[in-house]
């Protein structure tokens, strides 16, 4: 069986990594904060002391870290992925990084015979305890066939997209949705609780009709019950709709309402709910209606 390394055991990756090991894969691990491997080791995973460590354990190496610059951080220097590689090895990065950032990993990563695909996903963190992400790939036709089996036990939806970089768009495309779809649902809230509805009556209104859907429903609950505990933290949502912005000007595409949301997570962020589920966008327009939140 292919031996296996993963990096970033946050709230996506730790459910992750611990569906690759109870695949059966030999699992080598690391997370920046060491007390987060703790489950795995329980699976039986060995817990490596740096990114390089996990290289030289491993044929394929899975990332799953919080932006480009923590990707950075776990590939360079002397502790990092590259300094590990001793063998042709491949890299599957998983985390939300756009278009462009990936293919210069992926340049960076040739250089030291690393083969990366890009393998963004979407589902939050009960598809990637469940394993029924969906996964959408870049990179190499021929080395994604090669991995299908080991990216099929995190996730259900398995889409290979093109070239290096592809699988990095079309996350962004679709975080666009999400975002925009989040926000309205928020500014509907805001502007039925302002004129006195009660909300979890709006609530019922919004998923009897056919707006509804499995993410509209999830942030209904945290609206109207106000628990923001992160499933997907409004950092990320933040750093994410930046890049589609980035991305978007690379192409010459506008964005105008996704620039719109760019401006309210930030101030959302400026206002203490980055490690908040992102429906925290919610409060924010409260407040600026002058509601409580
Ligand atoms: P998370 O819980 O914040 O975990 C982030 C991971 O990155 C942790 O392992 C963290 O290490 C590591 N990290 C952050 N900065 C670092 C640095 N400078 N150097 C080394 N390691 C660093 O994030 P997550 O929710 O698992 O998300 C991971 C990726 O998946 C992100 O790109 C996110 O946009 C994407 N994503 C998330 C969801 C979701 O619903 N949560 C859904 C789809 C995609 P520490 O533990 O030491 O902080």
């Amino acid at each position: 069986m292919t031996k296996v390394g993963f990096i970033g055991l946050g709230l996506m990756g730790g459910p992750m990594a611990a569906n690759v090991a109870r695949a059966g894969y030999e699992l080598t691990v690391f997370n920046r904060t060491p007390e987060k491997a703790k489950h795995l080791a329980d699976l039986g995973a060995y817990v490596a002391g740096s990114p390089k460590e996990v290289a030289a354990r491993s044929e394929v190496v899975i990332t799953m870290l919080a932006d480009a610059v923590a990707v950075t951080a776990a590939l360079e220097g002397e502790a990092g992925l590259l300094a590990g590689v001793a063998q042709p090895l491949v890299w599957i990065d998983m985390s939300t990084v756009s278009p462009d950032e990936t293919r210069a990993l992926s340049a960076r990563a040739m250089e030291a015979n690393v083969d990366l695909l890009d393998a963004p996903v979407f589902g939050s963190t009960g598809p990637a305890t469940d394993g029924t992400l969906g996964i959408m790939v870049g990179g190499t036709e021929k080395t994604f066939e090669r991995q299908r089996d080991l990216l099929g036990t995190m996730g259900k939806h398995i889409f290979y997209m093109g070239p290096s970089g592809s699988g990095a768009l079309v996350k962004l495309c679709f975080n666009l949705m999400v975002a925009a779809q989040v926000e309205s649902l928020a500014e509907a809230m805001v502007l039925g609780a302002k004129g006195g509805l009660d909300l979890r009556q709006v609530g019922q209104v919004i998923t009897a009709s056919g707006i509804n859907s499995n993410l509209i429903e999830r942030k209904i609950e945290n609206i109207t019950g106000g628990d923001y505990a992160p499933a997907f933290p409004l950092r990320h949502m933040h750093k994410d709709l930046g890049l589609m912005i980035d991305t978007a000007k690379s192409l010459g595409v506008a964005l105008p309402t996704t620039a719109v949301n760019h401006q309210m997570f930030n101030a959302a962020k400026a206002r203490g709910h980055a490690d908040e589920d992102f429906s925290a966008i919610y409060p924010v327009i409260a407040e600026m209606a002058g509601l409580g939140g």
